[in-house]
C-alpha cells in the first residue's frame, strides 16, 4: 500500500512526474493504446478480486460490480481504443475570407500534469474511468481514491503499481488531509468527482494556481412521471436506477414527480417492481445478495435522520421504512405526502429512500425544478412528446433522459456531467479526452505573405477603408 501523507513525499512524487509529462507529449497513438490495453488485461484477470474488494467494502452485488464498475470501464477502454488516433488527429478548420492565404487546425495536446480524486461509490469505475481518458489524452495521473472504500483503493493502488512507474501514474492513498496537500500543488488539470460541497473546496484549490478542473458532483435529480406514462414500464426502470448500489449513485432518481391523477398507480406499481426484484419470494429484502448496503455508520445515521425527519413532518411511509444499524441494511423506501421543509426535499438523498411528490399540470414540475439548482440528470417518463419536449427547452441539466434511467451513464458517445451546482466540464468518450488535452489553435502563414499588411501604421485612408470593409462584410 502506497501512503504518501508528508507534503514533502507528494510534491517530489508530483515534480517526479514533471519530465514524464512533457515526454508524454511525443507520445503516439499506439503507445497510448498498449497502456489501456494493459489495464484491460488486468481488469480481466483481477475480475473476481475487483468483486471481492467491493463486496467488502458494500456488499455490492458481483453482478453490479460487472455491469456498473467493470463494464463502464472496458467500455470506455475499447471505445477510446477505437477511436484514439482520430481524436488525436489535428482538425482543418476552415479558412474565412480575411485569412486567406493560411491554413490552419486544432492540434490536440495532453494538459501535462493530472490529478483524479474519486469518490466511494463506485470506486473503480470513477477512478479508472478518468484515468483512461487521462492515459487517451497522453497525461501523467496522481490518483487519490476514496477512503471510504479502503478495499477498493487498495486494489486499484495494486493495479497501478503492476502496470505503470511512478513518474507516470501514482496513487495516494489516506484520508482528506491527503487531498488537501494534493490540492496546494500546481497540476495542469484537477479531475474531481464527488460532492458539491468539496467541489467547492477543489475549484478554490485549483484557482490558486489556475488548474483547469472537471467536477462531477451530484445534487437531486428529478424524475417527471407524465400523466401519459406507461406506469409498469417507469417503475420498473425508476426502482433499478434509484435502489441499485442501494441509492448510492449520484446520477439515481433523487425524488419523483407524479402527476397527481395516477399518484396511486405509480405507488403500486413501484412497490410490485421493490418486491419482485429484491424479494420474489418474500423471505424480507435483508436476504437478498442482489442489494447492497449502506457505505459506512456516518452515512447509515444521516439516511435515518432523513427518514425520521420525513415522518416527523408528516410523510408517509408507501414501502419499507425498515433498517437495521449492525449489518448498514436499509430498505428500498418510499415516502409520500413530502412538504417542503423536510430534508428529504432539501438535500441529495444518496441513498435507499424515494421521496414522492405530485403535480397538477406540467409547468408546476417545470417551476419546481427551476427554482433548485441545476441537477445532474433529469429524467421524464411520457410519450406525450410536446410535454417531453417542454420539459427539455425549459429547463437545464447536466443530462435529460426520456423514459429510461441512469442509462446515459454507459452511452460513450455522450457527454456525461453536470452544470453549475452538479458539475462543470464532461468526462466519458471524447469529451473526456477533451478533458485532459489543451486544444492547441495553430495558424501556419506563408513566408513572405501578409494578410495585413495593408493595415500597418502608418494609417493611411486605404487601411482605414479596408479597416471599415473588414468590419461590414466579415
Ligand atoms: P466527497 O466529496 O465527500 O469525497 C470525494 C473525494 O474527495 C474523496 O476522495 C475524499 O477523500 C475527498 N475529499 C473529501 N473531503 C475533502 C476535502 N475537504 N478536501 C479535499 N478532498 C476531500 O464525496 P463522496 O461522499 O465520496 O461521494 C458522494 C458525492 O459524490 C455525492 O454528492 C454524489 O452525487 C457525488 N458523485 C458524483 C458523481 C458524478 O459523476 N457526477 C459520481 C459519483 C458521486
Amino acid at each position: 500500500m502506497v501512503q504518501k501523507e508528508a507534503e514533502g513525499e507528494l510534491s517530489q512524487l508530483f515534480e517526479n512526474q514533471l519530465y514524464k509529462s512533457i515526454s508524454l507529449r511525443r507520445s503516439s497513438h499506439e503507445e497510448r493504446i498498449l497502456k489501456l490495453k494493459k489495464i484491460r488485461e488486468w481488469i480481466k484477470t483481477h475480475q473476481e478480486d475487483i468483486r471481492k474488494a467491493l463486496w467488502q467494502d458494500f456488499n455490492k452485488p458481483a453482478p453490479e460490480v460487472d455491469l456498473n464498475e467493470i463494464f463502464p470501464v472496458t467500455s470506455e477502454i475499447n471505445h477510446a481504443i477505437k477511436n484514439l488516433k482520430s481524436w488525436m488527429a489535428p482538425k482543418k478548420v476552415s479558412t474565412p475570407l480575411p485569412m486567406i492565404g493560411t491554413s490552419a487546425w486544432i492540434q490536440v495536446e495532453p494538459k501535462g500534469r493530472s490529478l483524479i480524486i474519486s469518490p466511494w461509490n463506485f470506486p473503480f469505475n470513477l477512478t479508472i474511468g478518468p484515468l483512461v481518458s487521462a492515459i487517451a489524452a497522453g497525461c501523467t495521473a496522481i490518483i487519490k481514491p476514496s477512503e471510504f472504500s479502503p478495499k477498493t483503493s487498495e486494489l486499484i493502488a495494486r493495479l497501478i503499481r503492476d502496470l505503470f512507474e511512478e513518474d507516470e501514474i501514482a496513487v495516494c492513498l489516506g484520508e482528506v488531509e491527503v487531498s488537501t496537500e494534493l490540492l496546494k500543488l500546481p497540476f495542469d488539470h484537477i479531475f474531481f468527482t464527488g460532492s458539491p460541497t468539496v467541489g467547492k473546496i477543489v475549484m478554490k484549490a485549483a484557482a490558486q494556481h489556475l488548474s483547469s478542473v472537471t467536477l462531477e458532483l451530484g445534487g437531486k435529480s428529478p424524475v417527471i412521471i407524465d400523466s401519459s406514462a406507461d406506469l409498469k414500464d417507469a417503475a420498473q426502470k425508476i426502482i433499478w436506477g434509484k435502489f441499485v448500489n442501494c441509492g448510492q449513485t449520484c446520477i439515481a432518481p433523487d425524488y419523483i414527480l407524479v402527476h397527481d391523477s395516477i399518484k396511486d398507480q405509480f405507488i403500486m406499481q413501484a412497490k410490485i417492481q421493490i418486491q419482485g426484484y429484491y424479494d420474489p419470494s418474500f423471505n424480507g429484502i435483508e436476504k437478498s445478495t442482489d442489494y447492497a448496503r449502506i457505505i459506512n455508520l456516518k452515512h447509515f445515521q444521516r439516511l435515518q435522520n432523513m427518514l425520521n425527519d420525513a415522518l416527523v413532518k408528516g410523510g408517509q411511509i408507501a414501502f419499507g421504512g425498515k433498517t437495521e444499524i449492525s449489518s448498514k441494511y436499509f430498505e428500498p423506501t418510499l415516502i409520500a405526502a413530502i412538504s417542503s421543509e423536510m430534508s428529504v426535499f432539501k438535500e441529495e438523498i444518496f441513498g435507499p429512500i424515494l421521496p414522492i411528490l405530485t403535480y397538477n399540470n406540467l409547468q408546476e414540475a417545470i417551476d419546481l425544478i427551476n427554482s433548485q439548482p441545476k441537477p445532474l440528470a433529469l429524467y421524464f417518463f411520457g410519450t406525450n412528446s410536446s410535454h417531453s419536449k417542454k420539459v427539455m427547452d425549459e429547463t437545464s441539466s447536466g443530462n435529460m433522459v426520456i423514459n429510461d434511467c441512469v442509462l446515459h451513464f454507459l452511452h460513450n458517445e455522450l457527454p456525461f456531467g453536470g452544470v453549475n451546482n452538479s458539475g462543470i466540464g464532461k468526462a466519458h468518450g471524447y469529451h473526456g479526452f477533451l478533458a485532459f488535452s489543451n486544444e492547441k489553435g495553430v495558424l501556419k502563414q506563408r513566408v513572405g505573405y501578409n494578410n495585413v499588411s495593408l493595415l500597418r501604421p502608418p494609417y493611411g485612408i486605404k487601411a482605414k477603408q479596408i479597416i471599415s470593409s473588414l468590419i461590414k462584410w466579415f
